[in-house]
């Protein structure tokens, strides 16, 4: 549990514009059933970027079921929108707004890891599909996935592997499919949703067309043709259902616009730096309508602040509506699958 230092605040420039659709393939071996279920998200993938260098996704594409596109809930960050996708809800109803754990009686921020594995952060209400899985007598799995591997509504996936930066540096592709393979085979579990971040990292420390992220989407895509040669090995492959999917796209970003040239840092009493398309300010309460409107000029900078803070607020106050809306884009393209 670390608080951001004064150094990460103070170097962060607010770029951005965002995040596309994802790419979102499958195969269904239909003849016997195909009555399990594996997810793989690949963060960050981009629809339109490596298709070309991707064939093995690309085959799958043609061999199975392709969703044009899929519409990320906002924010296009990843933990709001892992859980839209693990609970078909909006990122108001689910109520995790952010990649980061935050607290703004307490002032506490909690970094990437911490936030992936903290229960409180998680158990809203909102029902992720592996704890309904347990609620209809099946078995379940999460592998690094975003509160995959915390408490929600009293529930525990029977296998987990908890999400920590050690891992998603350290874990070949290949040895997480060899996992979630077992898992299947020997546990006989019914659904298993695998993670894989460090593409995401790769795009944001290096840029698209680095080598770096190029060998990454290689060493995914002969993953994902390991992974149906796993399957098929051990008579796996008919009974599974196969969703390929990510939750936002990349960009890269254009014109800078560093925040404190806009508002003075003395204005806000709570702030929270993203590497994604949106930054959170918690103006003083005197401050806030000279702040509203310099971000209603700048709207690069500042993309609906006052909305997330008080969806956090209404989330602490228990006052939000949680009943199951329908997630109109991401849940029919999973159900179409
Ligand atoms: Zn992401």
């Amino acid at each position: 549990m670390r608080p951001m230092s004064g150094e990460e605040y103070i170097h962060l420039y607010i770029v951005f514009l965002i995040i596309l659709s994802n790419d979102v393939s499958c195969t269904h071996q239909a003849s016997s059933g195909g009555d399990k279920l594996l997810l793989v998200l690949l963060d960050g993938l981009r629809y339109d970027l490596f298709n070309a260098d991707m064939p093995n996704l690309k085959q799958i594409g043609i061999d199975g079921v392709k969703a044009n596109m899929t519409i990320p809930p906002f924010p296009t960050i990843s933990i709001p929108s892992t859980y839209t996708i693990a609970t078909g809800l909006y990122t108001e109803s689910h109520g995790v707004v952010n990649n980061n754990y935050y607290d703004l009686e307490t002032g506490i921020i909690l970094d990437y890891e911490h936030t992936c594995n903290a229960s409180e952060w998680f158990d809203t209400g909102a029902e992720p599909i592996w704890v309904s899985a347990n609620f209809s007598g099946l078995t379940s799995g999460t592998y690094m996935y975003p509160g995959g591997s915390v408490e929600i509504k009293g529930v525990r996936p029977n296998k987990d592997v908890a999400n920590t930066e050690w891992r998603w540096y350290n874990l070949p592709f290949k040895k997480r499919i060899d996992d979630v393979v077992t898992w299947f085979r020997d546990d006989d579990l019914d659904l298993v949703l695998l993670y894989h971040a460090q593409l995401d990292t790769m795009l944001h420390d290096t840029g698209m067309e680095s080598s770096e992220t190029m060998d990454m989407i290689s060493e995914i895509d002969d993953g994902l043709a390991y992974l149906l040669d796993e399957l098929n090995e051990y008579n796996l492959l008919e009974d599974m259902n196969i969703i390929i999917t990510s939750d936002h796209g990349h960009t890269t970003p254009g014109d800078v616009i560093r925040v404190w040239d806009c508002i003075s840092e003395n204005d806000v009493d709570f702030w929270i730096p993203l590497n994604g398309a949106v930054g959170y300010l918690n103006p003083k309460l005197e401050k806030r309508e000279e702040v509203s409107k310099i971000s209603k000029s700048k709207p690069m900078i500042i993309l609906d602040v006052f909305t997330l803070i008080s969806l956090a607020q209404a989330k602490r106050s228990k006052s939000l509506s949680r009943t199951k809306k329908t997630l109109s884009t991401g849940y029919e393209t999973m159900s179409k699958i």
